[in-house]
């Protein structure tokens, strides 16, 4: 391998100095056509279904939302979002785009090329050990007829790279090196050093990731034996969190399909495609993880999940809706789909039929209906203690919701049940994002806003404005106010930084608690013209300085008369009432 190819860590430096040079507004021209109202440039959201255009892309902040889905983000989100790509591979598309070439870091080099190394040879070793059980199957007569007896056709065997594990304990030691496959997870190593095959009289399943690289596989047994289906351990290119069975075969035949089916297991997705339903997935093993499903939202905005109707089922379904919460948002739709009794996507797709069984699907419970239904089960709502049973039960799931109309919804439909006039806390007030009416029809003022919300937005808006902050030379100690602490964090983040701009600082609490905050104050308007903003920071910044100030000073006066003040406190009272 080239040099040129191997990959450290991206410096964070370049990422920054990516997104000051690029401008979001020619990247997302590129893709989607935009057209220019105003300040915005505007076009029809690629992330929803909508007639008129409610996505908009700012140039001066780098940044883009949609009013309709609460989709927004920087250029990197953009890529990430509209072309599937996980971080690192949106960083690369975008340098391409803006024709300048990744910079990783030095000490990482290092370590990662042994360490890709290490990962290429497991992918070579997985990809031969598939070959061969490819090959096995063909000679394993049982195996054929037990394929044969689920009705598999040879296409669909061939799509899935079907094989057979050999009953034997030491098949692939003597085809392939024991340390590879050790570290693939392949063979089992016991305490007494005994090493033998995972996978024995099974067929099996290989696992692709969505580059089309195996990472692992699943067996089943051909008879009524225990385990019924195995899979293979974590590994170091295996993470049963981050993948699903069956995403590669999907993609290779539809790349957005318009739902994918959620699944239980191996066969369930094998007998679907042979009826022509080649959406399904199936979670490896594992309860389907909130990364499962933001892995799945990447290619289609409808994830129908489907259940044993028994009570195993039910609890799973149940789980499955705590994962997604912190998942869904407007223009992202979950439904739970219950299999009638005794029957599985298998056997039920064939009494039904294809038509029978989509429509089962599309009219699935939704997964807000479902929610209700399950947090108000048992309750009696008319009731005081059961309302409010059902606000403490609900709560907390609805808080997990991203900001946008659907948590809105959740919330008011929460309202409704419980008959509580508002659930919303001081603290989400603040830091809740404007209104969506808002946008259209002008709010009554800005005056409607706090000073901290205003001081933060434009800080955020307009990074240059911290050099004001920092010729005010302000003395931080003993200030309190609220947000006081985000305001001092994207303060220190901006003069921490050789180039920023919105997108820069958007991109630094990615992943971070404060990234909704930072998100919707980037977005909040409010209504400045530039010959104004300096202006208006600064009464807001004095503004909140007084108020901070006039707190500290009330609170150590009366701690003063109390208990009386130790030194420092006496030295923080006079320097605040002196600077006044
Ligand atoms: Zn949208």
């Amino acid at each position: 391998m080239g040099p040129g190819k191997v990959s450290g860590r991206i410096s964070k430096e370049f990422i920054d100095e990516l997104l000051v040079r690029v401008d979001i507004v020619d990247l997302i021209d590129s893709h989607v056509p935009l057209k220019k109202t105003g300040a915005n440039y505007v076009a029809r959201c690629p992330f929803h279904t909508e007639k008129s255009p409610s996505f908009s892309v700012n140039r001066n902040k780098q940044f883009f939302h949609c009013f309709g889905c609460g989709a927004s983000g920087n250029a990197i989100s953009f890529l990430m979002d509209f072309s599937h790509l996980d971080f690192v591979e949106a960083v690369e598309d975008l340098a391409a785009f803006a024709g300048i070439s990744v910079r990783r870091e030095q000490a990482a080099y290092v370590a990662d090329a042994s360490k890709k190394e290490d990962l290429n040879s497991l992918y070579q070793v997985l990809e031969k050990v598939a070959a061969f059980y490819v090959e096995q199957l063909r000679e394993t007569p049982k195996a054929i007829e037990y394929l044969k007896s689920r009705q598999v056709k040879g296409a669909i065997a061939r799509d899935f790279l079907l094989g057979y594990a050999p009953d034997k304990w030491s098949s692939l030691s003597e085809h392939f090196d024991q340390k590879l496959l050790i570290d693939a997870g392949l063979l089992v190593v016991k305490d007494d050093g005994l090493v033998y095959d995972r996978f024995r009289s099974r067929v099996v399943f290989p696992i692709r990731d969505k580059r089309s690289r195996i990472v692992g596989f699943g067996g089943r047994v051909l008879d009524d034996s225990l385990p019924k289906y195995l899979n293979s351990p974590e590994t170091p290119v295996f993470h049963k969190g981050k993948e699903v069975y069956g995403l590669y075969e999907l993609l290779a035949k539809n790349s957005k399909p318009q739902r994918i089916l959620i699944v239980e297991g191996y066969m369930d997705v094998i007998a679907l495609a042979q009826y022509g339903i080649h959406y399904a997935v199936a979670a490896l093993g594992t309860a389907t993880s909130q990364s499962h499903l933001d892995l799945l939202f990447r290619f289609s905005s409808e994830l129908v999940f489907c259940f044993d109707g028994d009570r195993a089922g039910r609890e799973a379904a149940w789980r499955v809706m705590e994962s997604a919460f912190s998942s869904l948002k407007e223009g992202r739709s979950c439904r739970i789909m219950i299999l009638p009794p005794q029957h599985d996507p298998d056997s039920l797709v064939r009494e039904e039929g294809v038509d029978g069984f989509v429509h089962r699907m599309q009219s699935a419970q939704a997964l807000s209906d479902y929610f209700f239904e399950y947090v108000t089960g048992g309750l009696k709502l008319s009731e005081v203690e059961g309302r409010a049973q059902l606000i403490s039960k609900a709560r907390p799931y609805l808080e997990r919701l991203p900001e946008g109309t659907f948590r809105e919804m959740m919330f008011s439909r929460l309202q409704d049940l419980s008959g509580m006039a508002s659930l919303i806390s001081v603290d989400d007030k603040f830091l809740a994002p404007p209104q969506i009416s808002d946008h259209r029809s002008r709010p009554q003022g800005i005056n409607r806003l706090s000073s901290a919300r205003v001081a933060i937005a434009l800080l955020l808006q307009h990074p240059g404005l911290a050099e004001n902050v920092e010729q005010k030379d302000i003395d931080w100690s003993g200030l309190e106010f609220r947000g006081i602490e985000l305001f001092k964090s994207i303060l220190s983040v901006i003069l921490d930084k050789k180039s920023v701009n919105t997108a820069v600082l958007i991109e630094h609490y990615r992943d971070t608690p404060e990234e909704k905050q930072v998100k919707s104050l980037a977005l909040l308007d409010v209504y400045v013209t530039e010959d104004k903003v300096e202006a208006v920071f600064s009464d807001a910044l004095n503004g909140l300085l007084k108020q901070a100030r006039d707190a500290s000073i009330a609170r150590l006066q009366a701690k003063a008369q109390a208990q009386g003040l130790d030194a420092q406190e006496q030295a923080a009272l006079v320097n605040m009432l002196t600077n006044k």
